[in-house]
């Protein structure tokens, strides 16, 4: 790949931070208004989590034909997935496929990491470094860095110690990793472990499974693309995008359910759940009841449907025991879809060790330890450890803006250190004009995610026009409006059980992260009603203006 960074221009009308599916559609999305905009992406290549997210069994948890882009008709009705989930290679290649088709390349340049985002509010514009010590400025910055791309090894002692190979789900080696004959430890029971374990198991001699807490997982029920299924929604692609918008999870074809889970009797509910298990996916097991995930008996009728399955698929009770949920309710951590995940405990060549009860101690030259004394030798250790999630890729970047006329300075990780503050997941006060797409206090992770993306960068775009039009350049959130967003993103998790899971939901999995729901869980559809009523009405909650102005106030 040629070096583009001599020939970049420095000056832009937007820089983008991040080259995956936000970053790519921000591209086509802005470059439509004929604004001058470019993508800083740190991988050597485009499609941001499902390039660096190899490992065996990477596959997307929403169906392809809803987890797709919607932007344009011509796009969806000529691409062919031929799963009914797609894998990480098919996704890839579909990013790939969308960046020749609508010419993207050439306003991505790779291989280049942001350190730092700096506001300069005299000027009005952001300058942004590179790794490399290339400096871009821009009058808008839009970070569409990820939400779970910030890998995350836990701080065990003696990694450095190790003599095999270890590696992390989110940063796989490119040429694929070969398991045969080795002794391997999979750490981490998260969608990404759930996906992977079934697979290196058939490969590993031996795997020990280290499990610090069960998650639920439903039978995804994969297989090639059904191809009357493909030609009736693809006759109705767009009725379908429409409908989809119209729901909470983003997703078409779950008829909204009517009754709660006690109003019915306990036969025919399980009826209604082993029919959902049948058909499999998650939003549809989800969906069986109004309240499942609002009231916790409720939940409780479903999650005991899946521990019985569980007790049922695994030979040892001990074992089926462990794997079986009992700390938190089903839906609120990320509910993983397999492929013959429970069974795999029944493979004489699979251990689950459970570190709940003897929590990992020491990596050692050969394995590891327990704190209670356990040892396991191992040739390769897999961290299916999971992201910091949310905030990680933002605080990674040195945002700050300068101390000028109008604005006042301020640093990003400083008005982030209590837990995240946003409005609207969008943009965040004393940063102006930086948008965020599918941060905290947004609903992106807890929907079909190209969705949110989309809405986002659609909001963005009309935000940006919307400025020009009026004669206007600088955009801010007041401090009221972030406040009363993160309250109210926090009270509409209150009122859900989401909260009563540990999950990287609140930042569970990193020790000492402020303890606050990040995403909002009222739904893609209130949502987007009310960021496009903001908009409508305008901008309230966002103090618009022009730097002169702003100037002038000196
Ligand atoms: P994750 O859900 O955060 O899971 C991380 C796992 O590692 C958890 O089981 C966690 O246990 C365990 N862990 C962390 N630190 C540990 C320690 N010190 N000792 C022992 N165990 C430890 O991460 P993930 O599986 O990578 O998934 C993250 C998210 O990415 C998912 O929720 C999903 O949104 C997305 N994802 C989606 C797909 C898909 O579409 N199919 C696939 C992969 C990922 P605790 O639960 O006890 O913290």
């Amino acid at each position: 790949m040629p070096d583009a960074s001599h020939h970049a221009p420095r000056s832009l009308d937007v820089a983008i931070v991040g080259g995956g599916l936000a970053g790519l559609y921000a591209i086509h999305r802005l470059r439509g208004l004929g604004l001058t905009v470019r993508a800083y992406e740190a991988g050597s290549g485009i499609g941001g989590t499902w390039f660096w997210n190899r490992y065996p069994g990477a596959r997307c948890d929403v169906e392809s034909l809803e987890y797709s882009y919607s932007f344009s008709d011509a796009l969806q009705q000529e691409w062919q997935w031929p799963e009914r989930y797609g894998t990480q290679p098919e996704i890839l290649k579909y990013i790939n496929h969308v960046a020749d088709r609508f010419d993207l390349r050439r306003d991505v340049q790779l291989n280049t990491r942001i350190v730092s985002a700096v506001f300069d509010t005299r000027a009005n514009r952001w300058v942004l470094r590179t790794r490399d010590g290339e400096e871009i400025r821009a009058r808008y910055c839009v970070m569409a860095a990820g939400n779970l791309s910030t890998p995350r090894v836990p701080d065990f002692k003696g990694l450095n110690d190790f003599k095999g190979r270890w590696y992390h789900s989110g940063l796989w080696p490119h040429e694929g990793v070969d398991f045969s004959g080795q002794r391997v430890g999979v750490i981490g029971t998260g969608s990404s472990g759930v996906q992977m374990i079934p697979l290196i198991a058939e490969q590993a001699k031996h795997l020990h499974v280290f499990q610090r807490t069960a998650n639920f997982s439903l039978p995804a029920r994969n297989g090639p693309m059904d191809a009357e299924r493909e030609r009736r929604h693809k006759a109705e692609y767009r009725q379908r995008r429409i409908a989809a918008a119209d729901t909470p999870f983003a997703i078409a074809g779950h008829a909204r359910p009517t009754r709660s889970a006690l109003e019915v009797a306990e036969e025919e509910r399980n009826q209604a759940y082993e029919a959902k298990w049948q058909e499999g996916g998650s939003i549809s097991y989800l969906y069986s009841y109004t309240d499942l995930l609002v009231n916790k008996e409720s939940n409780d009728t479903a999650s005991e449907f899946v521990r019985n399955k569980i007790r049922a698929t695994v030979k040892d009770p001990r074992t089926a025991e462990l794997l079986a949920p009992k700390d938190h309710p089903i839906g609120t951590k990320r509910l993983c879809l397999d492929t013959n995940y429970y069974e795999t405990y029944n493979r004489d060549n699979v251990t689950l060790v459970d570190v709940r009860s003897d929590p990992i101690d020491t990596i050692t030259a050969t394995g590891l330890r327990t704190k209670g004394g356990q040892t396991f030798e191992l040739d390769a250790i897999v961290f299916a450890t999971g992201f910091d999630a949310m905030t990680g890729a933002l605080n990674e970047i040195d945002v700050r803006t300068t101390d000028g006329p109008g604005g006042k300075s301020a640093v990003l990780r400083d008005h982030w250190e209590g837990g995240p503050l946003t409005y609207l997941g969008l943009m965040v006060s004393g940063f102006p004009n930086m948008f965020i797409v599918t941060g905290p206090g947004s609903p992106g992770v807890k929907t079909q995610m190209i969705a949110s993306i989309e809405q986002h960068v659609d909001w963005i775009a009309n935000c940006i026009d919307h400025l020009q039009s009026k004669g206007l350049d600088r955009i801010e959130a007041t401090p009221q409006a972030e406040q009363a967003w993160v309250e109210h993103v926090n009270a509409v998790a209150d009122s859900t059980l989401y909260p009563l899971a540990n999950s990287w939901y609140v930042g569970a999995n990193i020790p000492g992260k402020p303890r606050v729901f990040m995403p909002y869980v009222g739904g893609y559809d209130r949502y987007k009603r009310h960021s496009e009523a903001i908009a409508a009405n305008g901008y309230e909650g966002f103090t618009l203006g022009t730097h002169e102005r702003a100037e002038a106030a000196d």
